[in-house]
């Protein structure tokens, strides 16, 4: 089983040689050891064009006609900066949030665990590294969702990078901060 930004380059290379087209999610994941599920997680997290998503994820699911849900989060994030930004809606917390057949999902713990895996219990809560406001001065908003710039931190980590940012921890660990 590979791990972390393993499985994301050597997706990136499959797409980059364009030898994506002949295969199936379901024969990249056997490839590398992975569900199709984790490959259609990280075409989204690539910002894969959505065609190719598409056709793959028929190809690997015929009777499947709904958006899959790296689709639909992929569709909200604008992938051109160092930080990837969540541009959808957000909870009053300020942290981005989607809805996935009927489920709000929190955007940057969604990220974290489509690139790394369940959330550690020991460290409920996923911290950004970086410290990038949009719109630019406003730290109400954590829009960050690049799996580089997340990680999962202790309560007490929690409090200190909200204190270093100047906000107030969320208090909450399905807020994650
Ligand atoms: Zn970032």
């Amino acid at each position: 089983m590979r791990k972390g930004n393993t499985v994301r380059d050597a997706v990136a290379d499959w797409v980059a040689t364009g030898n994506l087209k002949d295969c199936s999610l379901q024969e990249m994941g056997d490839r590398l050891g992975v569900s199709r599920q984790r490959i259609a997680q990280v075409l989204g997290l690539l910002g894969h064009h959505k065609p190719t998503v598409e056709r793959l994820r028929l190809a690997a699911s015929p009777k499947e006609h709904r958006p899959t849900i790296a689709e639909t989060f992929g569709e909200h994030v604008d992938y051109t900066g160092d930080c990837w930004l969540w541009m959808g809606s957000t909870y009053p917390n300020g942290y981005g949030r989607f809805r996935f057949r009927g489920k709000m999902q929190y955007t940057h713990r969604w990220a974290y665990e489509a690139e790394y895996g369940s959330i550690p219990e020991d460290k409920p809560f996923v911290c950004h590294s970086c410290d990038v406001n949009y719109p630019v001065g406003d730290i109400t908003y954590r829009r960050c969702v690049r799996p580089e710039h997340l990680f999962a931190g202790t309560p007490a980590d929690n409090v200190h990078d909200a204190q270093r940012k100047g906000r107030r921890p969320s208090g909450r660990a399905r807020g994650g901060g």
